[in-house]
């Protein structure tokens, strides 16, 4: 079996993990989880997680780390065997699901992998710009994400996906209170998460997020070939 490259992308709602996972699913045939994704599916099909963690979600906060891990652990399931490379976007975000992925990654049939771990950083102001200007598509299994702001992120028609022409709406998290809520709980965990990282000797590299996307993918990929 061939050496697995597993990329976790920490950062901030907002700070572009999704639009970077984009590029490596197109140009370099990585399989992503979003978790954010995940959740979200729940909630539109109203599954019984769906229900548990609508709360969590409406209101910015994180859900819990059982149900994250557990469809964490379900993904990689059905996904690890048919890809070389796998981006994790939005996962882990506190130090029990970094322990818990790591737990998972031992188990024997994960054995050969190599991981890396970025942290995209933009600072706050620009994360709440680009927050509040965001609309998505209201498809579940497409999910692309727009701009009302920045020209090349606009959809071609307002407010129509250029993918499938679903409508386009912004996420209910994405509300100004709840922006404010979901930086306040990305900053209160993420110094736990770095600490694990270090402690168990894993080395987090920095990505600068305030550049455009292609360039972004470019520094992204001088990381990953240099290690
Ligand atoms: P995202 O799209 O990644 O910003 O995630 C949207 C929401 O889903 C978050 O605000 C959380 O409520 C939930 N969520 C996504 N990923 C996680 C995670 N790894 N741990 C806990 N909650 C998560």
């Amino acid at each position: 079996m061939s050496t697995k490259q597993i990329i976790i992308l920490l950062g901030a709602p907002g700070v572009g993990k999704g639009a970077l996972s984009s590029l490596c699913v197109e140009k370099l045939s990585c399989k992503q989880l979003s978790t954010g994704d995940e959740c979200r599916k729940h909630r539109s099909e109203g599954t019984q997680i769906g229900k548990e963690i609508d709360f969590a979600i409406k209101s910015g906060r994180l859900v819990s780390d059982n149900v994250i891990i557990d469809m964490v652990d379900k993904w990689l399931e059905v996904t690890i065997q048919d890809t070389s490379c796998i981006i994790l976007d939005g996962f882990p975000r506190t130090a029990p699901q970094a322990e818990g992925l790591l737990t998972l990654l031992k188990q024997e049939s994960y054995a050969d992998f190599k991981l890396h771990i970025i942290q995209l950083v933009l600072e706050d102001q620009k994360i709440i710009d680009r927050l509040s200007s965001r609309i998505v598509c209201t498809n579940k299994s497409c999910q692309a994400v727009y701009s009302k702001l920045y020209e090349r992120f606009k959809p071609r028609v307002d407010g129509v996906c250029n993918h499938c022409g679903a409508p386009l709406v912004r996420r209910d998290d994405d509300a100004p209170e709840t922006i404010a809520e979901r930086l306040k709980t990305y900053h209160h965990h993420v110094k736990a998460l770095l600490d694990f990282y270090q402690g168990v000797g894993c080395k987090v590299t920095i990505l600068n997020a305030d550049q455009p996307a292609q360039k972004v993918f470019e520094d992204f990929l001088r990381i990953v070939d240099s290690r």
